[in-house]
């Protein structure tokens, strides 16, 4: 099989490897002639997956025995903008959002459900395609909350607030990708299925010591403690997004863990905003200082050459490079799991125009 040149932004290309493992565990787990999604989420078989997707990321994050949980959650990132402040703001508090596009306003408006928020920051004003780094923290908030990668838009957060607030970020397109002192955040989440896995799961990893502090009833299913206390099996788990990310982490281990994984999306991204820069026909929609090293976006600049590129690309096996529909032009996301001979192939289709 020949398979396609895959930029899609979410749900994203993952590795070869990783979906060869897990068409196998669908048919037969470990085994036990039986599926992975027919056996029950307590059998021992699929406790240790739990165990090792959930060890794995603290590790891989350099988050190990640092009194961080790691959880598998479902309702995706979308929901963790609600879970947020009803774990961690207090009744009658304040938080501080940056707002750096869709998916920050999204955070904003759950957030404004359960107390005040204020926004400290937006580049709204030019359809969000830059980071804007000139902001005050109020000193009554409780948390800040960032994003640091900002999928549709293609900018990509380099430095994070430093603050003695709580530190919260949706890291949904870009976890893994780069290294970081993560331990300056103190609450991190990710939609699977950008970087990490399928949909289906959201990973949190949230510091210990900030629960528990809010005075709100929490609803069981919205209540980290519980799922912390329950293992991330409260309720049924998303068994194979949970598995396959495992998978994923594992195969990210064996590469050499994220430094590694940075260099090669240092080099992929370099490779294609250097043909965006040097071919006239072509021009980045971010600022160049807050360009994103997961989401490329760019547009023709004549656009009576868009019939003849779209010919190209699609002859050349690519998919999943239209831009978004807020942004129009092109966006090539180029996650982990993107090799760059795939972007090579996009970079030759764009000098053939
Ligand atoms: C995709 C995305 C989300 C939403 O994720 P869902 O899992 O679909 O809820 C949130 N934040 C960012 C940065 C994203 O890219």
């Amino acid at each position: 099989m020949m398979k396609k040149h895959n930029f899609s932004a979410g749900p994203c290309i993952l590795p070869q490897e990783v979906l060869q493992k897990a068409s196998e565990a669908i048919v037969n787990f470990n085994g036990l002639d039986l599926s992975l999604i027919e056996i029950s989420h307590r059998s021992a078989d699929f406790v240790a997956v739990m165990e090792k997707a959930k060890d794995l990321a603290l590790e891989l994050l350099d988050l190990k025995d640092k009194g961080y949980s790691a959880l598998f959650l479902q309702g995706g990132a979308s929901l963790e903008f609600l879970m947020v402040p009803y774990n961690v703001l207090p009744i009658g508090g304040k938080s501080a959002y940056i707002n750096t596009g869709t998916w920050s306003s999204k955070a904003i408006k759950e957030a404004k459900l359960l107390g005040e928020v204020v926004e400290i920051a937006s580049s709204k004003d030019s359809n969000f395609n830059y980071i804007p780094k000139d902001y005050n923290i109020p000193d009554d908030v409780t948390y800040v909350h960032c994003t640091s990668n900002n999928t549709i838009f293609g900018t990509q957060m380099k430095e994070f607030p430093i603050t003695d607030k709580l530190l919260v970020c949706d890291m949904s397109s870009d976890i893994f990708s780069r290294k970081l002192d993560f331990s300056q955040f103190d609450l991190i989440y990710a939609g699977a299925q950008k970087n990490m896995g399928p949909a289906g799961t959201t990973l949190v990893i949230v510091k210990d010591s900030i629960l528990g502090k809010t005075g709100r009833q929490i609803p069981s299913m919205l209540d980290y403690q519980i799922h912390i206390d329950k293992e991330s099996m409260y309720n049924t788990p998303a068994v194979f997004p949970v598995y396959v990310s495992m998978l994923t982490l594992e195969w990210l281990k064996n590469l050499g863990g994220v430094e590694a994984v940075e260099k090669l999306n240092d080099a992929k991204a370099n490779l294609l905003y250097n043909e965006i820069d040097s071919n006239p026909l072509f021009k980045g929609v971010a600022k160049k200082e807050d360009r994103s090293n997961m989401n490329v976006t760019f547009v023709l600049t004549d656009d009576s050459k868009k019939q003849r590129f779209d010919e190209l690309w699609k002859a050349a096996g690519i998919s999943g490079i239209n831009g978004h529909r807020s942004v129009g032009g092109y966006r090539a996301s180029i996650y982990n799991a993107m090799p760059i001979e795939s972007i090579q192939v996009l970079v030759d289709a764009m000098q053939a125009i």
